[in-house]
């Protein structure tokens, strides 16, 4: 059977909402912002996807749960008109060797995931996943199951592939869902922290990152930095870009971002890699990550409106599971 179905929220989960759901249904997408959805947390992320690194953070429930959405990406991307960067390649972990102790701790912590396991690294073979650190570092860990995604690239092509499909967008439309629920037969409330006034056990967890453009650096999947005050990332991009990140702080200020983080988020990057002394800075960009208290994602039906939100710093790691979820509540 064939629904009317609105997905309020054109970030993340309403892209893939939109996407599955376009399939089989009419659908209409309400967007607060405009098309290019720049208040959505998930146009600032990294879009890396990192179930083992994260397992270290959250209930191995998740961690499973990011796995079978890894799985589930590359079906979701073979949709598109348009060629969005996937790869599964895994992820380095790296130290300094004053920081050993924060890289051992980081180990012990990781969660067994079935037969994903982490695999320690000694300086050689550092060398041998990325040539240009070779000489920088003694010791790491590959947790070869992670992937990536290109984010800006899958905004872009969902948009078109939907507009292809005859989706209706209104874009600039502030919505509360119950103004929905007579004229749909299901809404997707996609909201993420607008929900907040719906939710109100929801916050934003403030993330900031660097965009950066070097064709002097040439690494070929994120690595990590353990650091004792400032752990970062480096997700390497399509054209030699790479999203350097992410702060995570209480707050709910979603304002630019300050001179303290944008100072620690560069020097510790350029003690990664020197190569990244002459990196243009594309931009610096603040999202905030929506999340319930107990930072596990929700996806909850109530009368006709399903939502799902809470997606915290796993947004890409487990948006197509939840998706899946939710649109499994359409009978
Ligand atoms: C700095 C940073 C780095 C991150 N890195 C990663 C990462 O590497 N890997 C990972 O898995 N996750 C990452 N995340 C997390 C991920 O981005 C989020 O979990 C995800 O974007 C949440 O998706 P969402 O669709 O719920 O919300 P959003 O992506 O924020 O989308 C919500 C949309 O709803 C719209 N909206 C709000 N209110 C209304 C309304 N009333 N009416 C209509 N529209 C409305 C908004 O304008 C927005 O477009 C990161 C997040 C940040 C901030």
């Amino acid at each position: 059977m064939s629904y009317n179905i609105a997905v309020v929220g054109f970030g993340l989960t309403g892209r893939l909402a939109a996407l599955e759901l376009s399939l089989a249904h009419n659908v209409t997408v309400y967007e607060a912002d405009d098309a290019q959805a720049l208040s959505s947390a998930g146009r600032v992320a990294a879009a890396m996807l990192a179930p083992l690194a994260e397992s270290v953070l959250c209930e191995q429930d998740l961690a499973l749960m990011g796995l079978d959405s890894i799985s589930r990406w590359p079906g979701i991307l073979a949709q598109l008109d348009d060629t969005v960067f996937f790869q599964q390649q895994g992820t380095l972990v790296v130290a300094h060797q004053q920081d050993r102790g924060d890289l051992q701790s980081f180990t012990e912590r990781l969660k067994p995931l079935a037969n994903h396991h982490a695999q320690q690294l000694s300086g050689a073979h550092i060398s041998e996943l990325e040539p240009e650190l070779s000489g920088r570092f003694n010791q790491g860990v590959y947790l070869p199951c992670e992937g990536q995604i290109d984010n800006q690239a899958f905004y872009q092509a969902s948009f078109k592939t939907l507009k292809a499909r005859g989706v209706k967008f209104n874009f600039g439309e502030n919505i509360n869902c119950q103004q929905l629920q007579q004229s749909h037969d299901y809404i997707i409330d996609c909201r993420g922290l607008g929900a907040k006034s719906a939710q109100c056990k929801l916050r934003g967890v403030r993330g900031e990152v660097i965009r950066l453009h070097t064709p002097e650096v040439n690494l070929t999947r994120p690595v990590r930095l353990m650091h004792p005050r400032y752990p970062l990332y480096i997700a390497p991009k399509p054209n030699h870009e790479y999203v350097v990140g992410a702060t995570e702080i209480e707050s709910q200020d979603n304002g630019p971002a300050t001179v303290r983080s944008t100072l620690e988020l560069l020097s510790a990057v350029y003690t990664v890699h020197s190569g990244f002394a002459e990196a243009r800075i594309i931009n610096i960009q603040t999202g905030l990550r929506p999340a319930f208290s107990d930072n596990r994602p929700q996806v909850k039906h109530q009368g006709n409106v399903i939502s799902i939100n809470g997606l915290y710093r796993h947004g890409y790691l487990l948006a197509p599971s939840l998706v899946a979820e939710a649109v499994s509540l359409i009978k």
